[in-house]
């Protein structure tokens, strides 16, 4: 369904992914693993149509998706969903606003949108904080509002950035096994994550980055 096809990123003198492949298939788990400035965040922004390599493509259903028409761009946007490292919640927006924002943004109807929102929120134990602003919810609570706005999309591909580094060892297990059921509804899971059992955990195969990459 993705596929990275021979990588390389350069950033000024500094190489990632030294001619990197990688094949995304349909209800895969994948894990991208690596220390600390090995390129996770980047390989997930490549992945996301944010940051184009230096050499090579990515493959969207057999399309380069760097080069795709604006309708096709906007195709991908909806079907891949995003858990940022850092969240990127909206800070005036409540809760349940900010996990129906991308559903609004896509013209979906206010009533399967507030259906969707709810029962995101549910999943991920929320439903009583739905009308907190996120500066008001502890740094795990984001991470789940975070968790559970994706879940509303119900996208094809989730690709999550540390999803676990904030979060006490229950809200880990909980946000796990969240990213578990949309992967046994059929979407692809990609997280990246410094913590090698992780892939453990998950039943996940591994991109390792800790080789190939030269600073
Ligand atoms: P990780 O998520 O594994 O910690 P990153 O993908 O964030 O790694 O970063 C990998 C390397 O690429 C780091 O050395 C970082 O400084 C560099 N890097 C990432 N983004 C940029 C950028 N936009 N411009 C220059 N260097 C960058
Ligand atoms: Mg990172």
């Amino acid at each position: 369904m993705i596929a990275l096809e021979k990588i390389t990123k350069w950033f000024d003198d500094r190489r990632l992914f030294n001619d990197l492949s990688v094949d995304i298939v349909e209800g895969n788990v994948l894990c991208v693993v690596g220390p600390s400035g090995s390129g996770k965040s980047t390989l997930l922004r490549m992945i996301m149509g944010m940051e184009p390599p230096t050499q090579g493509r990515v493959l969207f259903m057999g399309k380069d998706i760097y080069r795709l028409k604006p309708g096709a761009r906007a195709y991908l946007r909806r079907n891949i969903g995003m858990i940022f490292q850092d969240f990127r919640l909206v800070p005036f927006l409540t809760a349940w606003q900010n996990v129906g924002l991308p559903l609004k943004a896509v013209g979906m109807p206010i009533s399967r949108i507030n259906a969707r929102t709810q029962k995101a929120l549910d999943a991920v134990g929320l439903s009583q904080m739905s009308e907190k602003l996120p500066a008001s919810l502890s740094g795990g609570e984001q991470q789940r509002v975070a968790v559970a706005r994706v879940m509303a999309m119900e996208p094809v591909v989730v690709l999550a950035d540390e999803p676990f580094g904030n979060l006490d060892k229950s809200s880990a297990a909980l946000v796990m096994q969240q990213l578990l059921s949309l992967n046994k509804r059929g979407a692809a899971i990609i997280v990246a994550t410094h913590d090698i059992e992780i892939a453990e955990q998950m039943n996940a195969g591994v991109v390792d980055l800790s080789k190939g990459v030269e600073g």
